[in-house]
């Protein structure tokens, strides 16, 4: 099988950050702050995909304290994207029950309007390889794709890891939450499903590839696996160093190579707009393999060059001053942090430059001068 590097054009702003920030800004919600330290940090030294050490990073994080929690590299060998230190699993999980608040709501009924666009193309994308049979949903969110599939006739399970969301899920719609975690839920169950729904959720797991590679354990023979995730290509700019909960980002090549290697053979594959930008994400449709055809990612050392140089180029991108400031890793220094996703609120943030290229670029509340 060869694979083909193919880039498309940017999109401005990164969506799902947008959706999120224009529902936080609607709920008003008080500025809240996320503690972190050293053990809560997940730090992977080899590519997870590869298991190359030949990294390059491309972008730090850290606090004024001094601590580097987020980190984004590529390997210089396969030229996968991933967060080499990252806040682990366990700290979302402490953020998301520090702003539950027990109620049974909807965080931005706008962005569930657009998921809904969406599902509803899946559907008609399923329907062409099964109509009805157990379906397990990996990262449900709030239900809107899990209700759409259940009212066309698939007896639905979800795992959800945000507890207000799974609370929703069970008790306003009624659909069995199974898990919080499709990593524990792999190791523990003996459960299988004709579909599986897994949207948008790969590139936030601690452990991306090793859930792949257990997949097909839960899959009844016969069935198919939705996989979608965004591209990199299509959406990342200097903003995505500071994108906590992407813990990978991925090229439509790494997700064709990583599915074939999980022992699965694609029937389908397409783009399907998120419809309230013009960004696309990469849907494929996956079955198990008959036999395991593994392929890896051959790139000359020319190939590894420049697009690692291309890749370092879209943590340069829209950068609100001029890039030649910055060099090599791109270093970042925040007073806290007080989104779990975006690591800051931009809005009410001033980005100062770096005094030197090997200088941090501050990011300051605006009432600070300095
Ligand atoms: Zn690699």
């Amino acid at each position: 099988m060869k694979m083909i590097f193919s880039k498309k054009i940017l999109s401005a702003v990164d969506k799902t950050k947008r959706i999120a920030l224009a529902g936080l800004a609607k709920k008003n919600q008080k500025q809240q702050t996320y503690p972190i330290v050293k053990k809560d940090l997940l730090c992977i030294p080899r590519c997870p995909f590869c298991q190359s050490s030949r990294l390059k990073h491309l972008a730090e994080v850290s606090l004024i304290s001094g601590l580097l929690f987020f980190r984004t590299s590529v390997c210089q060998n396969c030229v996968f994207v991933f967060r080499s230190i990252s806040p682990s699993f366990a700290w979302f999980k402490k953020c998301w029950r520090m702003i539950d608040n027990g109620k049974l709501e909807v965080f931005n009924p706008e962005a569930e309007k657009y998921k809904k666009f969406r599902y509803q193309e899946y559907l008609a994308i399923v329907k062409k390889y099964l109509s009805r049979g157990s379906a397990l949903e990996i990262g449900g969110g709030y239900g809107t794709g899990t209700k759409l599939f259940q009212q066309a006739g698939f007896d639905m399970e979800v795992i959800e890891s945000e507890v207000s969301k799974a609370r929703y899920i069970q008790e306003h719609l009624g659909i069995p939450v199974v898990d919080d975690d499709i990593f524990h839920f792999l190791n523990s169950t003996n459960k299988k499903y004709n579909l599986i729904l897994f949207s948008n959720c790969l590139e936030h797991l601690d452990h991306p590839i090793a859930v792949m590679k257990k997949l097909k354990q839960i899959l009844k023979p016969g069935g198919v696996v939705l996989v979608a995730v965004p591209i990199l290509w299509d959406y990342v700019i200097w903003t995505d160093a500071l994108y906590l909960t992407h813990k990978v980002n991925f090229s439509q090549e790494h997700l064709l190579a990583l599915s074939v290697n999980s022992s699965f053979e694609t029937l389908e594959m397409k783009n399907v707009p998120y419809v309230f930008d013009n960004s696309q994400e990469i849907l494929l449709i996956l079955r198990a393999a008959a036999r395991p055809s593994p392929i890896s990612l051959k790139l000359t050392s020319r190939q590894q060059k420049e697009l690692v140089n291309e890749i370092a180029g879209l943590y340069h991108s829209k950068l609100p001053f001029s890039s030649k400031l910055v060099k090599n890793v791109i270093k970042y220094q925040v007073p806290h942090i007080d989104q779990f996703f975006q690591t800051v609120n931009l809005e009410n943030k001033i980005i100062i430059p770096p005094h030197s290229q090997k200088g941090f670029i501050k990011i300051i509340p605006k009432y600070t001068k300095k």
